[in-house]
């Protein structure tokens, strides 16, 4: 066969991306692989791991039949996919969004997978999602749509397999559900098949606030490493939902002035600063930042070019794209989001000088505590909350210095120096495993 003679990466990288279609500016996944070939190709991974660290281990599409509140049934889509499990079970979360495609979720579980190794977590990554607008649909008929799903992909699950989470439009009251579900098959409880659940039935304190945690210590890290300070630097964020909100706090509690935040109806902006616990106190009442009284109104678009000295895109993928870098002008980027720049976008923003804390370290966080929780679950005993931000500032900290570390050894950007570090720790351990076949 004409397959048999080992090639080397680069020619295997070249092949690949002759034979696959690239959609570079809206595919996720193609985005992700762009990152991957880069580090791969620095370095130098054989031919052989490459061609199975980019393929997703598993995948599955379940349909999940509910009936809705007015008597109707209604066919939903959801999706999990398992990327690597090589360094222990697959971790990541569910989403629920009408933007869900099979693309999105097998980036995003690669995310994942880098993800947990950049941070060194003893995890893999996978990812979830099911295709629904939940605005638009009551709690009954999320209750139905989380448990249906659950146990439609119930063999892939478990403390040992695969372990979801909070994402984009799913919450601690979505995790309850899981573990329930999971747990009345099994016919005894199971917490730790979840994470990011109540902490009333085992979640982890200071779980919520892990990833906008994770931002606040990655970019005091990014602040530091460009004598920048603390106190008073400018901050703006685009998306206020768990990450965008809790960042904002977190960095108006240490000094920083956020100066712009934004939702989907839109974003706000003050040179003095915003009084973040208002803004809260405002979504809380009015669903949306639209309307908030004393600032000026900026477009989602606007948000992203405001002069700053940290910007954190927390919202959704590829909203920093070859058509916008160019106008970013804020000094460092915390990539709250997974994915938010294209792998275009980095080509501009390392030519400008901005130094980008991608992804994969800057949101790393929320999975950070998500195995906290995971580890106390499975020990049945829980630490405070002091003793879980202690060790999250630890790990990530670590983590930066690592990446940096690789980012300099390399002289690439901070987003290759992390793949290059995860890759190859993940790599290590399939080199050591070997092949079963
Ligand atoms: N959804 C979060 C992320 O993208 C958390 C995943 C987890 O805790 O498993 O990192």
């Amino acid at each position: 066969m004409a397959n048999a003679k080992p090639r080397n990466v680069q020619t295997l990288i070249k092949q690949d991306r002759d034979l696959r279609f690239r959609s570079l500016e809206t595919d996720p996944f193609e985005s992700m692989m762009q990152r991957f070939d880069d580090a791969a190709r620095r370095l130098n991974l054989e031919p052989g791991l490459y061609k199975v660290l980019r393929a997703p281990e598993k995948q599955l599409i379940v349909s999940i039949p509910i009936m809705r509140d007015s008597g109707e049934i209604e066919v939903f889509t959801g999706i999990r996919v398992q990327h690597n499990t090589s360094r222990g079970p697959g971790k990541g979360g569910l989403r629920f969004d009408l933007g869900v495609t099979l693309e999105e979720v097998n980036a995003l579980a690669a995310w994942m997978t880098w993800k947990c190794a950049v941070v060194n977590l003893p995890f893999g990554g996978a990812k979830g999602g099911v295709i629904c607008d939940p605005h638009a649909l009551s709690a009954a008929e999320l209750e139905k749509i989380t448990r249906r799903y659950t146990s439609a992909i119930i063999d892939m699950l478990g403390p040992d397999s695969d372990v979801p989470a909070p994402d984009v439009n799913t919450n601690e009251r979505v995790m309850a559900w899981i573990m329930d579900t999971y747990s009345m098959h099994k016919r005894h409880t199971v917490t730790a098949v979840v994470t990011g659940k109540p902490v009333e039935m085992g979640g982890s304190l200071g779980r919520r606030e892990a990833t906008g945690r994770g931002c606040l210590v990655t970019t005091k890290c990014a602040l530091r490493h460009r004598k920048m300070k603390v106190k008073g630097a400018t901050v703006a964020i685009q998306g206020f939902g768990n990450v965008g909100s809790t960042t904002a706090r977190l960095m108006q509690q240490e000094g920083m002035k956020v100066i712009a935040v934004s939702d989907k109806s839109g974003g706000i902006h003050s040179q003095k600063g915003l009084d973040i616990e208002h803004c809260v106190e405002w979504v809380k009442e009015h669903r949306f930042l639209e309307g908030y009284p004393g600032a000026v109104q900026v477009t989602n678009e606007e948000l992203l070019t405001l002069p700053c000295d940290v910007l954190v895109p927390a919202a959704l993928e590829n909203v920093i794209t070859s058509k916008n870098a160019d106008l970013v002008r804020a000094k460092i980027i915390c990539e709250g989001a997974n994915g938010p720049t294209t792998a275009r976008a980095d080509a501009i923003l390392d030519r400008n000088g901005i130094y980008v804390i991608p992804d994969i370290l800057a949101n790393a966080g929320g999975v950070t505590v998500s195995y906290f929780e995971w580890v106390q679950d499975r020990g049945g005993y829980f630490w405070d909350e002091h003793t879980v931000n202690e060790r999250l500032r630890i790990i990530m900290e670590k983590a930066f210095e690592e990446v940096a570390a690789m980012s300099e050894k390399h002289d690439v950007s901070m987003r290759i120096g992390a793949y290059m570090l995860a890759i190859e720790r993940v790599a290590a351990v399939h080199r050591l495993r070997g092949m079963y076949a």
